[in-house]
Order: C-alpha cells, then sequence, then structure tokens
C-alpha cells in the first residue's frame, strides 16, 4: 500500500510504529497510509529547524520574497497535478481544488512584498540628539497543525508568512489529506527554500502535543474544531507560547424582505453546499425576515437544491463531491436525524444517497430543513456538511441577534438592498467577518482571517498584517551618539520628553 510520510530535512530510517488510514472518498477504500510521527521525531525536525533559521533570518528580505516569487511560479505549473492530489484525499472537485490553492497562492502574493511589510517605524529626534526606531525580528521557530478541509491554502496561510518573516517553520497537516502539503514542500525547496526552513511531521495528538510542549517552539497557529482549539490554545500559553488557535462555525446568511431572492438562492447554493459543507465559511444557516421572505425563499430554494449535482471529484458537471471519510459520513447523517427528532421540518432529505458505480463512495445528498429553532442542538452545534438549515425570524432585530448569541462567530452574511440596514448590522454583529451580499465573505490575503468567540482562541488573526504581528516580535531602540563633548550628568528620575 502507498505510503505517505514526512518531509524532513534529515534522513530518518526509523521505521514508524503507527499509520492511519487514507481513504479514497469517491469509491470509499483506503488508498495510503499516513506515518505517524512522534516526539522524538519532532526532536530531530526542531533541531534541524534551529540550525537553519539563523541564516534565513539574516537573508535580506528581498532575496526571502524572491523564494516566494519562485514558489508561486511553481505552484501554478503544478496546479493541475496539484488539483487532482487534492481532491483524491479530500473528495472536493477539482475547480474547488484549484480554488483551495489559489487562495492559499494569494497569501505567497503578499508575502512577495514582505521588504515593504518590515519596514519598520522610526523617530528622528525623540529627544535631544536621540533618535528611535523599531522593527520586527521572526519569532525563531514556528508551527502550524491544520485541518482536513482545506489542505492547500491554510499550511499557505501560515507557512508563507512564518517563513517571509525569517521563521522557521514545522506543519503537522490533517492525517486526513496528507499529501498535497507535503507536495508543497518539496515545492518550495525547488524554489529555493534552505532545507530546514519548512519541514512536515505527520501525526495525531501524539505528534500535536509535543508541538505544543516543546520548548523551542516558540509560536503555534492551529486550525480546526473548536474544542480542540480551545485544548491547543490552554496547552500552548501555559507552555509560554504564543498560540492563534481558530475553531468551528455555524454561520448565518440574513435575507431581508428587500434582497433579490434569485441571487440569494444562487449564492446560497454554493455557499452551503459547495465542497459539501466542508467549509468553516460555509453558510448552514438562512434567516429570512418575515414570513413572506421565508415563503417566497423556500419555494425557490426547493428545485435549486434538487437540481444540485453531487458527483465524483472528477466530474467536472458536479456540484461537490464526497465528504471526508465514512465517519464524518455517519456523524452528518446523524445530525440530520437529531434535526428531525428535535422536531425541524426535513423538507428535503439528503440521507442515503448512493452514486451509481460509486456505492462505497462517501456521498450525502444536499438537506433542507426548515423551521429550526434555537433551542434544538443541531442548530446551536456545527454540522459540516451539506445541510441548509431555515431559521425563520420576524424582524430586523431578530435576525441580527441570531448570530450574535450563537456560540461561534466565524462569519454571517446580510442579504438587503438597503445601505442602512447594511451599515447597521456591519456594526452591530457580534461576528469577526460580514458580508454584505457577499455569501463567504473570506477576507483577501493583504486582509486577515479570523472569527470571534468560540471559533477563534487568541488575539491575532491569520495572514495580512495580523499574521507578521504573530510571526513576528518587535524591537524598539532608542539610540543617542554622543557629539563628544561633556558627558550628559547621571539621571537619577525616568527621563521624560517634557
Ligand atoms: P480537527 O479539530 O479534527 O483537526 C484539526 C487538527 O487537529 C488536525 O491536524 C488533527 O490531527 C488535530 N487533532 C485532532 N484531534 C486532536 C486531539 N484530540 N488533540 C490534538 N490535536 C488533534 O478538525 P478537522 O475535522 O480536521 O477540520 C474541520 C474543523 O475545522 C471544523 O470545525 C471547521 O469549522 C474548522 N475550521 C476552522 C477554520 C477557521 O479558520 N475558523 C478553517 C477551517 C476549518
Amino acid at each position: 500500500m502507498r505510503e505517505i510520510s514526512h518531509k524532513l530535512a534529515f534522513v530518518h530510517d526509523t521505521p514508524p510504529t503507527r499509520y492511519s488510514d487514507v481513504f479514497d472518498p469517491n469509491n470509499g477504500g483506503v488508498q495510503a497510509r499516513v506515518a505517524l510521527g512522534d516526539a522524538a521525531l519532532l526532536d530531530l525536525a526542531v533541531a534541524a529547524a534551529k540550525k537553519a533559521q539563523p541564516g534565513w533570518a539574516a537573508t535580506n528580505p528581498q532575496r526571502r520574497a524572491r523564494v516566494m516569487f519562485n514558489f508561486k511560479s511553481l505552484v501554478e505549473a503544478n496546479m493541475n497535478e496539484l488539483a487532482h492530489l487534492l481532491s483524491s484525499e479530500h473528495g472536493k472537485v477539482i475547480a474547488d481544488s484549484k480554488g483551495d490553492i489559489q487562495r492559499g497562492l494569494e497569501v505567497i502574493e503578499f508575502c512577495c512584498g514582505i521588504p515593504h511589510v518590515l519596514k519598520g517605524e522610526f523617530t528622528q529626534g525623540a529627544g535631544p540628539g536621540i533618535d528611535v526606531y523599531s522593527f520586527r525580528q521572526p519569532i525563531g521557530i514556528g508551527a502550524g497543525i491544520t485541518p482536513f478541509n482545506f489542505p492547500g491554502m491554510i499550511p499557505l496561510w501560515m507557512s508563507g508568512v512564518a517563513i517571509a518573516t525569517g521563521n522557521a517553520f514545522i506543519l503537522k497537516p490533517s492525517e486526513r489529506d496528507p499529501s498535497v502539503p507535503v507536495r508543497l514542500a518539496e515545492l518550495f525547496l525547488e524554489a529555493g527554500l534552505p532545507e530546514g526552513i519548512l519541514q512536515v511531521v505527520q501525526g495525531d495528538k501524539e505528534m500535536v502535543d509535543a508541538i505544543l510542549d516543546h520548548p523551542d517552539i516558540k509560536g503555534v497557529s492551529f486550525v480546526g474544531s473548536s474544542d480542540i482549539a480551545h485544548y491547543v490554545y490552554n496547552r500552548g500559553v501555559a507552555a509560554g507560547k504564543r498560540v492563534q488557535a481558530m475553531g468551528g462555525a455555524k454561520n448565518h446568511g440574513i435575507v431581508m424582505p428587500d434582497a433579490d431572492l434569485d441571487q440569494v438562492v444562487n449564492d446560497l447554493s454554493g455557499a452551503a453546499f459547495g465542497s459539501a459543507g466542508e467549509r468553516c465559511m460555509a453558510l448552514p444557516v438562512v434567516v429570512p425576515v418575515g414570513e413572506k421572505t421565508a415563503i417566497a425563499l423556500r419555494e425557490k430554494l426547493i428545485p435549486a437544491i434538487e437540481a444540485l449535482r453531487v458527483g465524483v471529484s472528477t466530474d467536472a458537471e458536479a456540484h461537490y463531491g464526497p465528504v471526508v471519510t465514512a465517519a464524518h459520513k455517519q456523524k452528518i447523517e446523524n445530525w440530520i436525524q437529531t434535526g428531525v427528532d428535535e422536531g425541524a421540518e426535513l423538507v428535503v432529505d439528503g440521507r442515503g444517497f448512493t452514486l451509481q458505480g460509486h456505492e462505497e463512495g462517501f456521498f450525502v445528498g444536499p438537506t433542507l430543513f426548515d423551521h429550526v429553532t434555537t433551542d434544538m442542538s443541531a442548530y446551536k452545534e456545527e454540522i459540516f456538511g451539506p445541510v441548509l438549515q431555515m431559521v425563520r425570524a420576524d424582524s430586523f432585530e431578530e435576525a441580527v441577534s441570531l448570530p450574535s448569541k450563537h456560540q461561534y462567530g466565524n462569519g454571517v452574511a446580510l442579504f438587503t438592498r438597503n445601505g442602512h440596514a447594511a451599515r447597521e448590522f456591519a456594526a452591530r454583529v457580534d461576528v469577526g467577518m460580514v458580508g454584505i451580499n457577499v455569501p463567504i465573505p473570506v477576507p483577501v490575503a493583504y486582509h486577515t482571517f479570523g472569527g470571534w468567540k468560540r471559533s477563534a482562541f487568541g488575539d491575532t488573526n491569520q495572514h495580512g498584517m495580523e499574521g507578521v504581528k504573530f510571526w513576528t516580535k518587535v524591537k524598539t531602540v532608542t539610540q543617542r551618539w554622543p557629539d563628544g563633548g561633556a558627558s550628559a550628568d547621571s539621571a537619577f528620575v525616568i527621563p521624560t520628553m517634557g
């Protein structure tokens, strides 16, 4: 059976003792196994990173940026191969895999401008003969722990900024689709990145714990589900690291009575069902405001959902493919049953869906619930599948309060033609990323990505300037160059600029 391993800066010939299966979601079988690393392996990777990092940090930022430019060209040249590899393990359709990689590349494009970003600040004449300047230095060795649902984009969010700012970076990707991160690390080497600056260690909880406890790893970036994000945040911070830990989501799409409903249905179909709903910025909850809006929206949504084409990842006509594992398929179908048991109206049932010729594939049909209420656990929790829940609201106020009161606060969207309502909504809603007539408001790479409440622990976001802040520490120098005359008297009180 094909074996997927780590990408290390040294020869490692100790055979792994543990493996995890990597499935073929389109057909249901096991297609490979991935070696699971341990603390001893991590020690070696950290030692290699420690050796390489000072030289990389001393490489001028323009040269570091050139590696980013080269890497971008190489990924573009290999896009097709990468997208097929990604789809074969994740299950998303090829066009969506290309989007996954492309969104990561946009962070690399941001990193191509790193010399400008790292210029620092300078105050000439802050006191008599005194100048002050501040600049950012890499934290040293950083690590990233990533989820299965964006095996291209999220490793690049983290590794791009960490490396461009002069750190060495160790990535622990999801054990469910581990191949693309390894391939990206190979392309970084081909682009001119020195050995040891980016390594990939495969593993599960054992490796995550080793990363969190390792004294030489100074920063950990995590993306995954909320309970694990919370655990990673607490354990990493207790070990004295800086940690950013992004968690789960339950994003709402609010539909005002004046919204263009045809546009809303188009947007919702993609945002709720694209990638089989396995996106932290999916829109699994729709909130029509007013009874008339609910009736009209439901009427248009049902045929649109029934027309969705579920297919294998390589089917160019398919809107979405299988979910990642049989266990995840089962979990989604259990949530659908919970919704029914809790009294929601199951309007379109995606359970029991089979695709001819791929009967063992992990497919879930598109599902629509109406009359979902806020006391239902199927509403409170993340399902992470192709399931859209309609929660009816009587007023704008109620609609604003729904996502605001929800435990998650990743993304939210408002559909309206009313500028005042949009402005009020954006200002008041208690959620980190807001879309106005934009169903998946993932910020562009030079802005920054991060949710609120249980969607993120820690206080800096991914990529953009927030990412630069996370992967660097600021140093401030106050300097005086005496003119060679009499030296100043000793000062026993704190110097002020008064
Ligand atoms: P997950 O939490 O199961 O796994 C994430 C990472 O944690 C993986 O690398 C995994 O190996 C590791 N891990 C798993 N169990 C662990 C444990 N007990 N202790 C320590 N580490 C452990 O998440 P997933 O299923 O791979 O990804 C889907 C989740 O990620 C969803 O909840 C989704 O909303 C979330 N997500 C969030 C964002 C965001 O930016 N907020 C982005 C993408 C995905």
